[in-house]
C-alpha cells in the first residue's frame, strides 16, 4: 500500500458517501461496496461487477481492502480459536474467536497494547504502542469470518466484544465507525446487544458513547471502595467509583430498555470477602445492571491468586440474595492464553505508555 492509496475498511458508510462523493459517484455506491465487503466478503475491488469498470480502475488505483495478517492460529481443546495478526507496522495483536451452543462470539482488540496498567492484565505488561485504526478493528472480524468460513463447521461471528488488547473507549475516533460498521445493516447488521464495549471506566468517552453509538456497554468494576480499585485499575485515580457510577446511571437514563453489564475479576482474598459483595450490591442497588464475575486467569509472575470455586459460588450468592443478577464466566481458551486478560500480542515500542488519552479530544492530556 502506498502512502496516497486509501484503506476503505477505515470508513463507515457516512465515510464512504462522502468519499464517493468526492469522487462525484453516486452515494449508492457506498452501499453498493459495502454489501459486497461485509456480506459477501468480497475484497477484490475487480470482482466488484455492479460498480462500472471506469470506477473498479480507480479505486484499484488510489484505495485499498487491506486486512491484517495471520501470524499464528491456535486452537484450544473447547473449540476457542485465537490469531496473532501482524499489522503493518510491524506490531502484533491478537483476537479470540470462542464458539457456543447459540453463537459465536468474537473478543477483538482495540489498541496495540494498553496505556491503563491494571495489575492483574496480562496486557497491561506489554505497555503501549498506538491505537489501531478503524480498518484494523473491522479487519479482526472479516479475516474471523473469511477464516471461519473456509476451515471449519464453526458458525460465523455472531456476537463481538471489545474485551481484548487496550481500551476501546480511549480509542473513540476509530472505534466509533467500527461500531457503526457492526451494527448497520450494510455492515453485519448485528444488533445491538450483540456488540459489547468492555471499559475500565473512562468517564468522559461513556457520555460520549452515549450520544454517537447504540451499543452495549460492560464496565470493569473489580473493587467496590476507592482504595482497593486504585491499585487494581490505576485509571480509577482519574474517575473514582462514585463518578463511574454516576456515568452509568447517565448511560442508561436515555434508554429504558438498557442495563450494564459489570466485570469483577474473583482475586483470592483481595476482593473476594463478604464485605466486597456487600458493598457491591450498595454501590449498584437501583442501577439496570447485571454482574459478570470473571475467574483471575493467571501469568506468570501476576502475583495473584483466582478465587477458589466455592468462594466464587458463595460470593454469587450473596450478590443474588441482594438483588443483583449475577453470572460467573466459564473460562475458554486458557490453554492456548487466549482467556480474558492473557492476551498479549507483540508490540514493538514498549515505552510509549506515557502518551495516556491522547484520543479523548477534550483538550486535556492527562497522565496518571
Ligand atoms: N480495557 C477494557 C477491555 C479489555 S479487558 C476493560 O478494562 O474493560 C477485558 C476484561 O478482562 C476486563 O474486564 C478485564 O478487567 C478482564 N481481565 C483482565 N485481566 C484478566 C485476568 N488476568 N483474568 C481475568 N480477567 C481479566
Amino acid at each position: 500500500m502506498t502512502e496516497l492509496q486509501q484503506n476503505l475498511l477505515n470508513l463507515d458508510r457516512q465515510g464512504l458517501e462522502a468519499f464517493f462523493a468526492r469522487l462525484g459517484e453516486k452515494s449508492f455506491r457506498a452501499s453498493q461496496l459495502m454489501k459486497w465487503v461485509y456480506h459477501q466478503g468480497v475484497l477484490e475491488f475487480g470482482h466488484m461487477t455492479n460498480l462500472s469498470l471506469a470506477l473498479r480502475e480507480t479505486l484499484m488505483q488510489s484505495t485499498t481492502l487491506d486486512l491484517p495478517k495471520i501470524a499464528l492460529e491456535r486452537k484450544s481443546r473447547d473449540g476457542t480459536c485465537k490469531w496473532l495478526l501482524r499489522l503493518d507496522d510491524g506490531n502484533s495483536i491478537e483476537t479470540v474467536y470462542i464458539p457456543e451452543n447459540d453463537r459465536g462470539t468474537l473478543c477483538i482488540s482495540s489498541q496495540v497494547g494498553c496505556t491503563l496498567d491494571c495489575s492483574f492484565c496480562a496486557t497491561a505488561r506489554e505497555g503501549f504502542n498506538r491505537n489501531l485504526t478503524t480498518a484494523e478493528i473491522i479487519g479482526q472480524v472479516l479475516l474471523a469470518n473469511q477464516q471461519l468460513r473456509s476451515t471449519s463447521q464453526d458458525r460465523p461471528v455472531t456476537n463481538v466484544v471489545f474485551m481484548g488488547m487496550g481500551e476501546p473507549l480511549l480509542n473513540l475516533t476509530h472505534t466509533l465507525p467500527a461500531f457503526s460498521i457492526l451494527v448497520d445493516d450494510l455492515g453485519y447488521g448485528l444488533s445491538k446487544r450483540r456488540v459489547t464495549v468492555s471499559t475500565a471506566g473512562i468517564v468522559p468517552a461513556i457520555d460520549r458513547l452515549k450520544e454517537s453509538a447504540d451499543v452495549a456497554l460492560a464496565v470493569s468494576l473489580h473493587a467496590s471502595n476507592d482504595k482497593l480499585r486504585d491499585e487494581l485499575v490505576p485509571v480509577n485515580k482519574k474517575y473514582p467509583i462514585a463518578e463511574l457510577i454516576q456515568a452509568c446511571h447517565r448511560f442508561v437514563q436515555a434508554d429504558r430498555k438498557k442495563h450494564i453489564t459489570f466485570e469483577y475479576v474473583m482475586l483470592n482474598d483481595i476482593n473476594d470477602r463478604p464485605e466486597d459483595a456487600r458493598r457491591l450490591i450498595k454501590l449498584l442497588a437501583g442501577l439496570p445492571s447485571k454482574v459478570n464475575l470473571i475467574p483471575f486467569n493467571p501469568f506468570p509472575g501476576s502475583g495473584y491468586i483466582c478465587s477458589p470455586v466455592e468462594r466464587i459460588a458463595q460470593f454469587q450468592l450473596m450478590l443474588a440474595k441482594g438483588g443483583l443478577l449475577t453470572t460467573t464466566r466459564k473460562t475458554r481458551g486458557e490453554d492456548i492464553e487466549a482467556a480474558c486478560g492473557q492476551l498479549a500480542g507483540d508490540i514493538k515500542d514498549r515505552s510509549r505508555r506515557h502518551i495516556l488519552f491522547q484520543d479523548l479530544r477534550y483538550g486535556e492530556q492527562v497522565s496518571l
